[in-house]
């Protein structure tokens, strides 16, 4: 697998975060509990650079709140296993009636670009098919995960 991106050609920091990504707990609130797959909560942390990586599991399928880093950070990241799903499911029906629902966004959010500025070191964000990095200036980049 080569990005030409240093940390996603580097496994010590790519399994990581590919674990974050697998192994999240499903999302069972009133609004998405039933759904089939099981929408899954968003998770994330921080890397250093001996690619020792914490790990933050209490988000939920819309967001994941991270601490501000700690010292020696190189990297951020977090998942985004929703991405196209619609927000909420009434009664746990997927069918919209009337109008469509709210899906969540694919790529990086507003507030995922605001963060990325404010906390200064590259983030990562795990999504279904793509890898988003964003530049600490808030320029993002897009790779295919699985190439
Ligand atoms: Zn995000």
């Amino acid at each position: 697998m080569t990005t030409g991106d240093r940390y996603l050609d580097d496994p010590s920091f790519r399994q990581p975060m590919e674990n974050s990504y697998n192994e999240a707990p499903d999302d069972v609130r009133p609004g998405r509990a039933g759904a089939r797959p099981p929408y899954k909560a968003e998770q994330g942390g921080y890397c250093n650079a001996a690619a020792t990586c914490s790990s933050v599991t209490q988000g939920n399928a819309g967001e994941v709140t991270l601490q501000a880093p700690p010292d020696g950070t190189v990297l951020s990241y977090h998942t985004h296993q929703s991405e196209g799903r619609p927000v909420d499911i009434p009664n746990g029906r997927l069918k919209a009636q009337g109008k469509p629902y709210d899906r969540f966004g694919k790529g990086a959010s507003q507030p995922d670009i605001d963060n990325a500025k404010d906390r200064g070191v590259t983030t990562y964000i795990i999504r279904p098919k793509m890898i988003t990095r964003i530049d600490p200036d808030g320029t993002p980049h897009h790779y295919k995960r699985f190439e």
